[in-house]
């Protein structure tokens, strides 16, 4: 999806002030001699910034307003150990809460919602981004915080919450304390409000079914103001994602280079207002795909696909990147395999091979199910695996999406 002039718009304020802060992103534009950008096409050429230059800027490096402006920051903590520090201007924070009450209103909660927030408050953006939405929408927010079951379950039954935040694993664990307290009847819980992790559909029906709850799939990052700049909606079929304050772009892991829509590749995201610390082409290591088209729901905001994974997850075979997602995406077009495969990348006789496990049941014909699966693949991703039909309930059950690539090669 071509950024549009309005957003060009936008872009060009933010590398002003960028230029004029002096931080990393406008030393870049200055070596680059660029100043604003008036075209697509200009735009797809600035250069993309990532999280080694967020953590270069700690401590506060990435201000981009003069410091009276500021009124909060937070942190996120990734595994190396220097934390990236995100400052915000009040305006921040407000734009960030207004994008929290749309994700609210499109997942159907309203003011007379009671909205039990289970996420941590603190530096990091989880906790609070759900309270200032909650709050803007004029709900009743619920701050737990994480942990303590007893008395979550307390609150849920004597406050009468009615929407739940919180992780896949954590609604899970309540879905199943629920259970065995036998107190369902108590809970008057109707949507859930789901972030942070990735989580298969199998996991989405058991908390769906055990909490007796409508679910949402809730997208964003500490880099880009926190969890809330998209959500799901009833249909269920990809997160809208807020354009009017952030421009996306799928661009090839490997090349940067930008792919069309319906493809697969990593989230680059480009913030359109941010005062505090806009970022321009961040590179979020997340994997997913425009969806083109528009939503059934109606709504305009365009759609990206459920985060499937992260761009460690790719394999390049024979010159073409791979995700474990597309071959899902094929497989889900074949109703007679299950939902469980089981990836093998080896490199014999100076290629690379995939061979890719499905299971059916005995009554299908294994030669011709593997030959039309190939067939796909070759078609769709652009060269052809081995696959293997094995009988339902051979390959190994795991949550967890690479469990299920296990590449020889390096071996
Ligand atoms: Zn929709």
């Amino acid at each position: 999806m071509d950024i549009t002039g309005k957003q060009l718009e936008l872009v060009n304020g933010r590398i002003k002030a960028l230029i004029e802060a002096g931080s990393f992103y406008g030393k870049k534009l200055r070596e680059a001699g660029i100043s604003s950008v008036s075209t697509p096409e200009e735009f797809r050429r600035l250069p993309f910034s990532d999280k080694k230059d967020l953590r270069e800027a700690y401590p506060l490096g990435l201000m981009s307003v003069p410091e009276e402006r500021i009124v909060r920051i937070h942190s996120s903590s990734g595994t190396t150990g220097v934390p990236v520090i995100i400052p915000y201007t009040a305006k921040d924070v407000d734009d960030w809460a207004e994008m929290f009450k749309r994700c609210y209103e499109t997942a159907g909660i309203t003011a007379k919602d009671r909205i039990q927030i289970t996420p941590g408050y603190g530096l990091w953006t989880a906790g609070i981004g759900f309270q200032y939405g909650a709050e803007k929408l004029g709900a009743m927010a619920i701050p737990m915080g994480p942990g303590n079951t007893e008395k979550q379950l307390q609150f849920m039954q004597d406050m009468g919450s009615t929407v739940i935040c919180s992780t896949s694993s954590y609604a899970l664990l309540l879905a199943e304390e629920i259970q065995k307290r036998g107190i369902r009847d108590n809970i008057k819980l109707r949507k859930g409000v789901i972030g942070s992790e990735r989580w298969g559909p199998k996991m989405r029906e058991t908390i769906s079914n055990g909490l007796g709850i409508q679910l949402y799939d809730i997208y964003g990052l500490t880099e880009i103001y926190g969890p809330g700049i998209g959500i799901s909606c009833d249909e269920n079929d990809g997160i809208h994602y807020w354009d009017d304050y952030i421009y996306l772009e799928i661009v090839d892991p490997s090349t940067g280079e930008v792919l069309p829509d319906g493809q697969w590749g990593e989230v680059v995201i480009t913030t359109l207002l941010k005062e505090g610390a806009p970022l321009i082409r961040y590179r979020t290591h997340d994997l997913s795909r425009i969806i083109p088209g528009k939503c059934r729901c109606g709504r305009c905001y365009p759609r990206i696909d459920t985060v499937t994974g992260r761009t460690d997850d790719m394999m390049k075979i024979k010159g073409v990147n791979v995700f474990p997602a597309q071959i899902e995406e094929i497989l889900r077009d074949f109703p007679e395999v299950s939902s469980e495969y089981q990836i093998r990348i080896s490199h014999l006789d100076g290629k690379d091979t995939m061979r890719l496990y499905v299971e059916t049941n005995g009554t299908v014909d294994f030669v011709d199910l593997s030959k039309r699966i190939a067939s796909t693949v070759k078609s769709r991703i652009g060269f052809t695996p081995l696959v293997k039909v094995v009988e339902n309930g051979v390959l190994p059950r795991s949550e967890k999406k690479t469990a299920r690539v296990i590449d020889e090669r390096y071996d």
